[in-house]
């Protein structure tokens, strides 16, 4: 919503009039050599009136006509006056009927004022304030009028009167009905009372003294309810655009008023009347309100800047939040790098001492930044409870040469809380570029989403820089997730999730002792899809349940029908900590073994390291759960996270799966070997079974054997097989590996 055009003219045109009204009357009244300024300000006015609509692009607006209109009116009769000095028709003296005429056009404008209140509809301020406008002018117009120096009667006497009556009454009863604020209405009546009193004690103050006086104490008492009454608050109560609309309008109207009290108080002061009480009361009331006004605009401003910045910032930090990062994102105007700063371990802080501490923390995290930022030239903002991002000049290329501040920046911010410093608090980021003269509109959003995007990615893959920069490959990879998932979701519905069986191999006899069941899904359209894929998006999506669900009732139900389990060999399935942490995880399992009358004992589930590092997450609970039901649990890729051994004795664990990272370094360079020999110690000292992954070679196998690890898995020995197979490997006898070559 834009104040418009039309209506601004109209406030400018008159402005003119209000000052040259009373100007041109009193120098006509003072002065016969008055005269040529009058000429000089109708055809003025004259000009600027029929100019108009040649200046104006948008001429023909019917507004704008009658603001013509009026004006011309208005030139005419001030030329008219100036022109014709006392020019005698009958008793009447023509000049005074041109300033009649002039007073016609003014009239007309202050209803064209009112009805552009009108049409603006929901601009109930600028009604108010085109009613005070009104009011004033039409007093002032009158006070000028009388200074003109009519004295006698005479039927145009009452017709004048009548239009400026009229114009004041209309403003004020417009006024009183339309505002909405009824704070306003007490003061808009006093204004309008006021107003109209002044004129009755100005047409009667020679003929009818006793009427003057009544009309003085009303006046007065207009005046009084008008001073007193004046909302406090501000006549716009609401935030927002329509603040910022109202306090510049205000503006305009406090600067109208006030320079047209100047004028008369000037002209009152050159020739004293006989009501000069009534008109430095007048005077003083109209200034008052002026002054008042003022002041209402000033505060209007204050709280429309308050609540602007409160629009545009996080109240928790003080930086500048989501909104205003939209907004500089609408069109910028340099190319420059978005980063969205992701903040990991937080809610442990939180946890452990309180959500006061936690938030310290992110302040100081907050400060840290904004100081490394700041002298980049960039901003910093919180756009979401653990997210801050960042604007910096230049591309994503050369913001990559800061970010091990940065993200060192956010590690830092425990240290500077007491207490918080035990908790690892850690940062990754995504990265996106911002173009210069971005679109306005959807564009905006554009970098945001792909720095999300960034920022999944360098999630995604841990332990590598800690930031991903957004690519094509970035975008790539998103559409594929997507498909992903979406291919996924019905797969698993219709049960397409096949599952195959790799053997487990006790390395001492070279028999299998189990099988681990693993996903495997081809797909019509994607062809056939790594579990490492689908397993991750699954996760994502909460997918993974159903999918686990499938797998293992699958893998349950074809292993007992190829005789695995009667032949005393276990099976190991896979289980997500999305899964496990599922209401009703462990009545599953429980179900499914009941189903085939299976021995818990022969099921091992095999989850990461993940699930025990919270030592209250409910996860915990369901693999004690688990466990008491018989099942066997086994840490899958032992080696690659945490490696934290605290959880071992707290929980029941029953098997540890090295990873095949591991496994590979046996033979390589390095210390490998022996944190895999210490690993294997500590596992058969806490009587865990060792299963070594990934063996594929001889003499990975005759270092496994040597270090007296207990079960092997790898292509040495099969890949996964499909279920037809498993008879045949079951029967089958692994030749077991040479004695140690070392
Ligand atoms: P994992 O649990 O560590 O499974 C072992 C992976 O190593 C399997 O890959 C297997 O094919 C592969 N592998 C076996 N022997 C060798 C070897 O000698 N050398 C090499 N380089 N690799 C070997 P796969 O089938 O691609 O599965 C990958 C991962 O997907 C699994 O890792 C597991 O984390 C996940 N996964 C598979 N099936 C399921 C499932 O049903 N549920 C869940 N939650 N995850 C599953
Ligand atoms: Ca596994
Ligand atoms: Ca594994």
């Amino acid at each position: 919503m834009t104040f418009p055009r039309h209506a601004w003219r109209a406030a400018l045109s008159t402005a003119v009039l209000a000052v040259s009204t009373p100007v041109a009357l009193a120098a006509a009244a003072r002065w016969q050599e008055g005269r040529p300024v009058l000429l000089t300000v109708g055809l003025g006015w004259l000009a600027v009136s029929v100019l108009m609509p040649f200046l104006s692009r948008r001429g023909s607006r019917p507004g704008l006509v009658r603001f013509t209109a009026a004006g011309t009116l208005w030139g005419v009769g001030t030329v008219l006056a100036g022109a014709y000095p006392a020019a005698m028709i009958g008793p009447l003296s023509f000049p005074h009927l041109a300033h009649a005429v002039s007073l016609t056009g003014l009239a007309h404008i202050a209803f064209q004022q009112l009805r552009h209140a009108r049409v603006a509809g929901d601009d109930q301020p600028l009604l108010v304030e085109a009613a005070v406008f009104g009011t004033v002018l039409a007093t002032l117009a009158w006070d000028g009028f009388g200074r003109a120096g009519y004295t006698g009667d005479g039927w145009w006497q009452a017709s004048a009167s009548l239009v400026v009556l009229l114009t004041s009454f209309v403003a004020a009863c417009a006024a009183v009905l339309a505002v909405e604020h009824a704070a306003l209405r007490l003061a808009c009546l006093g204004l309008g009372l006021g107003a109209i009193a002044t004129q009755v004690t100005a047409i009667t103050a020679t003929t009818s003294p006793r009427v003057a006086d009544v009309a003085i104490v009303v006046a007065v008492v207009g005046g009084t309810t008008l001073l007193v009454f004046q909302p406090r608050g501000g006549f716009v109560r609401h935030g927002g655009a329509a603040v910022a609309q109202a306090a510049r309008r205000l503006r305009l109207a406090v600067s109208l008023p006030g320079a047209a009290v100047l004028i008369a108080m000037a002209v009152n002061v050159a020739e004293p009347r006989a009501d000069a009480l009534l008109s430095a009361y007048y005077g003083a009331a109209v200034l008052a309100a002026a002054v008042r006004q003022a002041a209402t605009a000033r505060a209007i401003d204050r709280t429309r800047r308050t609540l602007f910045f409160q629009a545009q910032h996080d109240q928790l930090t003080g930086l500048k939040n989501r909104t205003a990062l939209t907004e500089a994102l609408i069109e910028p105007d340099r190319t420059q790098s978005l980063v969205i700063l992701e903040v990991s371990g937080l809610d442990d802080v939180s946890d452990v001492l309180g959500v006061p501490v936690g938030e310290d923390v992110l302040r100081a995290a907050a400060a840290n930044l904004r100081e490394h930022v700041t002298p980049l030239g960039g901003s910093t903002y919180r756009v979401r409870h653990d997210e801050f991002a960042l604007l910096l000049p230049g591309s994503p290329e050369e913001a990559v040469r800061h970010l091990p501040h940065l993200l060192g920046a956010v590690s830092a911010a425990p240290l500077q809380v007491p207490g918080a410093g035990r908790f690892a608090v850690e940062a990754v980021a995504g990265i996106a570029r911002v173009d210069r003269g971005a679109r306005a509109g959807g564009d905006a959003a554009l970098p945001l989403v792909h720095a999300d995007l960034a920022l999944r990615d360098a999630r995604a893959h841990p332990g590598m820089l800690g930031w991903s920069v957004y690519s094509g490959a970035v975008a790539a990879q998103h559409a594929r997730r997507l498909l992903v998932r979406e291919r996924l979701a019905s797969a698993v519905a219709e049960g397409c999730i096949d599952v195959h069986f790799q053997p487990i191999i006790d390395f001492a006899t070279g028999r299998v002792v189990k099988f681990e069941a693993l996903a495997r899904w081809d797909d019509r359209e994607l062809g056939r899809v790594s579990p490492v894929e689908f397993v991750a998006v699954a996760e994502e999506s909460n997918l993974v349940v159903a999918l686990g669900e499938h797998v293992l009732r699958r893998a349950v139900g074809t292993a007992h029908a190829a005789g695995v389990f009667d032949a005393g060999v276990r099976l190991a399935v896979n289980v997500s900590v999305v899964q496990l942490q599922s209401p009703g995880f462990a009545d599953v399992v429980r179900g499914i073994l009941t189903d085939h009358r299976i021995p818990a004992h022969l099921l091992t589930l095999e989850l990461t390291e993940s699930v025990f590092l919270d030592s209250d997450s409910p996860a915990e609970r369901v693999v004690t759960d688990l466990a008491r039901l018989g099942c066997q649990i086994a840490i899958d890729d032992f080696g690659t996270g945490y490696s934290a051994f605290g959880y071992l004795d707290r929980l029941p664990v029953h098997v540890l799966k090295i990873d095949r990272s591991l496994t590979q370094s046996l033979t390589g360079e390095g210390n490998g070997r022996s944190v895999v020999t210490a690993v294997v110690d500590l596992a058969n000292r806490l009587g865990l079974t060792v299963v070594v992954e990934g063996v594929e070679t001889d003499e990975e196998a005759a270092i496994c054997r040597s270090m007296r690890a207990g079960l092997g898995q790898g292509w040495l020995y099969s890949a996964a097989v499909t279920a037809d197979r498993i008879v045949a490997e079951l029967e089958r006898e692994y030749p077991v590996s040479p004695e140690p070559v070392r």
